[in-house]
């Protein structure tokens, strides 16, 4: 007989881990809540027969978040035999709310007290025999950490899983609301599995819409519930929901009092006293900034940077490049299989794989941020702002991430709970820019500002900004409603980031950049170096000739109003899709150099020549915001669908285009240059962006803040 064991728990409460020793793979563990969102499974370690699902951290059952719909849909659709709940032992207060919710599936369940390590070091006590009669299952003691109570953990388990014992629900809610439980039961009967029934009833009184519509109700069913619930609610004065979260609550807090002691003489924590300092109103944000400036500093200014110029210059400027020329004239391959290999790949492959050691940098000091426990506050911290523009500070991590790359950005976007905040999200992140944007700004800065830091510090401001200003417009549209969710986001205990954690960590977002170089950029690479090598009637030819002028050349014609309507910066911009590296390269190759450096300084001359500071700016502000790289597209595309993302894409050309024509007509307007048909578009855009800022909300907007603190 096949057992199927489901791991299932708060985010953080140590899952992954306990996974991880049950079945001996290395699955990604984080000390941020939100690192498993699919559920994975494995075999048990020397017994086949076991199998183990480890499902995404929850902090319940209803379903508001991705994680909450893939538990739920497993544990009442596939039945696993027996659930183990992991239970964080030093926040018993909390995982219980899950606990109660676990046991009235009617799946048998066993109690897996984690962290009994650091229970027992605090000296706190827990008593595992009354817990267990008090809730009805099994309880055992572990630390998935320490390996303590594995086998314990197992034969209790695999014991409950073939004993099927008959497992009695225990009655948990007040008198008046057991009854009406058993009321709705009563009316549900004939649809439920036996077992099922009062996790339905209990759901239907919470108005819970996809466990009502896969009971297949008749009408009558339906309206005899809707009057027990309005009945119901009228009676204790609160909807559904709240109620059976109150009493629920209320359950918990007796059972913890009754059964755990805490030692009075460990008073604040380590790391609530950090906490005081860190997550202090007003030296919070300062903190911050001080430790965002420092990860710069090391991952771009020193040792990233050095490393991202070794690559660059040395590994491929002085050995891959010139090797592979003299390599392949040497074996005599032909003038455009040499310049396919070595313009095409190498160069733009290598364009893009030159950031990685810069990334990958930033990536570890990122990894070592959310291990220790920082990224979480920093969420918290940047709800007090984010919560003003209707946005959830969990949409700052992404975003952090998306400092990096676009790509592992967009993709962390799936921590957060609220389906609109989580697409807005998605949406927003490339807003930021990324690491390769840099040479960009660089370029621009070096070129018509003298260098001045300040384009940098306005290029990652106008990012912030383009992201607020996104959030409040589209919060409002139809697409992005929906029921705003509680902001949950945990405080766990600070400790020393693991390096297997931050290996794993950095190397899964590696792999996803790594991923984009080898295939999208390739593709691209070799698309636009054809259509920049070969003229309509293929010849090769120099890129003033190709095909990719003439098309730039005909639509080059859209930009003109924002001040730099030439094919050469419609070209470049084009390229900026493969990578946004490449408009560095681009103008490059238009210029006729040879090579280009990271910060540009070859081009200078020629930019500067072809630009004024304005058309500069306003086409380093189109390029920071229009849609993102070819593979960024993607990672959106897998977040929000082909229409979610076509919509995506639309919004972010709109937008930049918006923003760069304001600043450029308006630019252009007050150093008196007078108002001309394209001022008056600008006047107009700058209507419609007021327009969508400021209409008016239909929708609901109340939204419970609540922080948790383990
Ligand atoms: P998940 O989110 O539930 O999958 O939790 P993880 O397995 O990623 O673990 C979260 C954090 O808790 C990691 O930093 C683990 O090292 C730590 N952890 C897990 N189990 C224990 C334990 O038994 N004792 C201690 N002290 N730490 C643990
Ligand atoms: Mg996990």
């Amino acid at each position: 007989m096949v057992i199927r064991l489901a791991l299932a728990g708060n985010p953080n409460c140590g899952k992954t881990t306990l996974f991880n020793n049950l079945t001996g793979t290395t699955q990604h563990t984080g000390n941020w809540p939100g690192v498993t969102v699919e559920k994975k499974e494995g075999k048990l370690k020397g017994n086949k027969e076991v199998i183990v699902t480890d499902l995404p951290g929850i902090y319940s059952l209803s379903p508001y978040s991705p994680e909450e719909v893939v538990a739920r849909d497993y544990l009442i659709k596939d039945k696993p035999e027996v659930i183990i709940n992991v239970v964080d032992a030093t926040n018993l207060d909390r995982n219980l709310y899950l606990t109660t919710q676990l046991i009235e599936t009617g799946i048998p369940v066993v109690v897996a007290l984690n962290m009994i390590d650091v229970v027992e070091k605090n000296g706190d006590q827990i008593n595992v025999e009354k817990l267990s009669s008090l809730l009805g299952c099994e309880v055992v003691k572990i630390s998935a950490l320490k390996k303590i109570g594995m086998d314990n953990l197992i034969t209790t388990a695999v014991n409950t899983a073939k004993t099927k014992k008959k497992f009695l629900i225990k009655q948990i809610f007040s008198d008046k609301l057991e009854k009406i439980i058993a009321d709705v039961s009563t009316i549900i009967a004939k649809q439920t599995e036996e077992h099922q029934t009062r996790w339905y009833a209990v759901k239907l009184l919470e108005k819970d819409e996809q466990a009502t519509a896969s009971l297949l109700l008749t009408a009558q069913q339906k309206a005899e519930i809707e009057k027990i619930v309005t009945n119901l609610e009228t009676e204790f004065d609160d909807d559904g929901e709240s109620i059976i979260t109150n009493e629920r609550y209320n359950y918990i807090s007796t059972v913890v009092k009754d059964t755990s002691k805490k030692n009075k003489k460990s008073g604040l924590s380590t790391s609530d006293k950090i906490d005081r300092v860190v997550t202090n109103r007003w030296l919070a944000l300062p903190i911050f900034a001080g430790v965002m400036v420092l990860v710069y500093y090391i991952s771009i200014s020193t040792i990233g940077g050095w490393m991202t110029d070794w690559v660059n210059d040395i590994l491929f400027g002085e050995m891959l490049i010139p090797g592979a020329e003299s390599w392949l004239t040497s074996v005599g391959a032909a003038d455009w299989l040499n310049s396919f290999i070595v313009n095409g790949v190498i160069s733009g492959v290598g364009a893009v794989l030159g950031f990685l050691p810069q990334m990958i940098v930033l990536f570890i000091l990122l990894a070592i941020l959310e291990d220790c426990g920082y990224m979480a506050r920093i969420a918290f911290i940047m709800d007090r702002i984010f919560r003003k523009f209707g946005l959830s500070g969990k949409s700052f991590i992404p975003i952090m991430i998306g400092t990096g790359c676009g790509v592992p950005g967009i993709m962390a976007s799936r921590t957060i709970e609220q389906e609109s905040d989580r697409k807005i999200t998605a949406m927003t992140t490339t807003f930021i820019p990324c690491s390769a944007k840099i040479p960009i700004i660089a370029l621009i800065a070096g070129a018509l500002f003298g260098g001045s830091v300040w384009i940098a510090v306005s290029a990652y401001f106008i990012g912030v900004i383009a992201i607020i200003m996104s959030g409040i417009i589209l919060k409002k549209m139809e697409r992005f409603s929906g029921t705003p969710a509680p902001f949950v986001v945990e405080l766990p205990p600070y400790h020393l980031p693991g390096l297997k954690t931050v290996a794993l960590s950095t190397s899964d977002r590696a792999k996803a950049f790594i991923k984009k170089a080898g295939t999208v950029i390739f593709v691209a690479c070799a698309l636009i170096w054809f259509l920049s090598s070969y003229s309509w009637s293929l010849q090769p030819v120099g890129i003033e000739d190709s095909i990719l002028e003439s098309i730039s050349s005909a639509i080059c014609g859209i930009f003109t109003p924002l001040g730099w309507g030439d094919w050469q910066a419609t070209v470049a911009t084009i390229t900026g899709f493969i990578a946004k590296e490449n408009v560095l390269g681009t103008f490059g190759t238009l210029f006729g150099l040879s090579e280009v450096s990271d910060g540009g300084e070859e081009l200078w001359g020629f930019v500067a020549a072809s630009f004024t500071q304005l058309s500069a700016y306003s086409f380093l502000i189109f390029n920071l915001l229009c849609a993102p790289c070819f593979a960024a597209i993607g990672a959106m595309r897998r977040e929000l669908g082909n229409k979610g993302c076509l919509f995506a894409v639309g919004y972010q050309m709109v937008f930049a285009y918006a923003v760069a024509l304001c600043v450029y007509q308006f630019g252009m307007f007050f150093t008196g240059h007078g108002f001309t048909a394209y001022t008056m578009l600008a006047v107009i855009a700058l209507v419609g962006i007021i327009y969508f800022l400021v209409r008016p909300d239909k929708r609901l907007k109340s939204r419970k803040v609540e922080a948790l603190r383990t």
